[in-house]
């Protein structure tokens, strides 16, 4: 199939590592070029040199997706370099996970504001740029754990709002042919889940609860993500797609 991503400008947010490494990586392997973003400068750096080291054509900018000023500086920095802006992937985020009795208000608006507001602020500055292409691609990664999860209040409700975020503006933005999709990936194995505590006991759980039986690899995210982002893809708006390996509610 051919997904017609062939010189497309892509920022993923949160690319540095994980999936959205691997969602640049995928990006890039059909033809696009990419805005490699994430909060840790060292991290967006080696993330971009490693696309530049295997040819692909890639731009590194630090930006922290809650902060307004970077975000305007990550778009200008991309329109810059390569034009304009035709897919964004907004992947940065992370848990902090605790009960609700323990759960601390900066954990709440840490998890929150990082994955909602980063959203929100990443979509505003961007869509001005798709709509007069008439074409853009806006992917948002949420979780299964939208589903609710014990000890996530804060992931939960942030990865269910965003569900409601991408609804809202799909209807919004079809008429600029800008398309607005969700993935709700279940257990993927990266350096963000490796290094909870008690690891390999919820890595057991998952797998037990997983009919494809394995975790999930980046790039399983990154394939339904391409796809999503891709010409191929044109008729496809305020989908949610699942990529859980089967797992779903429990
Ligand atoms: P990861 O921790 O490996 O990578 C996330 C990247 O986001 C890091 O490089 C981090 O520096 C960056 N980041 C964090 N806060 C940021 C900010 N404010 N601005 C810009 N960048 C920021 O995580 P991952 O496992 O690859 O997860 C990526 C996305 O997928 C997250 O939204 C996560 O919630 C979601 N997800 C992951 C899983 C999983 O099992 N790994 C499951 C469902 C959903």
């Amino acid at each position: 199939m051919q997904l017609g991503l062939q010189d497309k400008v892509a920022i993923v947010t949160g690319s540095g590592r994980g999936i959205g490494a691997a969602t640049a990586r995928a990006l890039a392997a059909e033809g696009a070029r990419i805005v490699v973003t994430d909060i840790d400068a060292d991290t967006a750096t080696a993330g971009c040199a490693a696309l530049q080291r295997d040819g692909f054509s890639a731009i590194g900018v630090a930006a922290d997706v809650t902060k307004a000023a970077d975000v305007e500086h990550l778009m200008q920095a991309a329109v810059a370099a390569f034009g304009s802006v035709h897919v964004l992937v907004n992947n940065a985020g992370f848990a902090r996970d605790a009960r609700i009795t323990r759960m601390s208000e900066a954990d709440w608006d840490a998890v929150v504001d990082t994955v909602l507001k980063g959203a929100f602020l990443c979509s505003k500055a961007v869509v001005p740029v798709m709509a007069a292409q008439h074409w853009g691609r806006i992917v948002n990664i949420s979780s299964r754990a939208h589903l609710g999860n014990p000890g996530q209040a804060n992931y939960s409700a942030a990865k269910a709002g965003i569900l409601g975020f991408s609804a809202a503006l799909a209807l919004e933005l079809g008429r600029d042919q800008i398309t607005v999709n969700t993935i709700a990936p279940g257990f993927i194995e990266t350096d963000g889940v490796r290094n909870l505590p008690h690891y390999q006991k919820i890595k057991d759980n998952a797998i037990a609860r997983t009919p494809i039986g394995r975790l999930g690899a980046p790039c399983d995210i990154a394939s339904a993500a391409a796809f999503l982002a891709s010409e191929a893809a044109g008729y496809i708006t305020g989908a949610v797609l699942h990529v859980t390996g089967g797992r779903y509610a429990t």
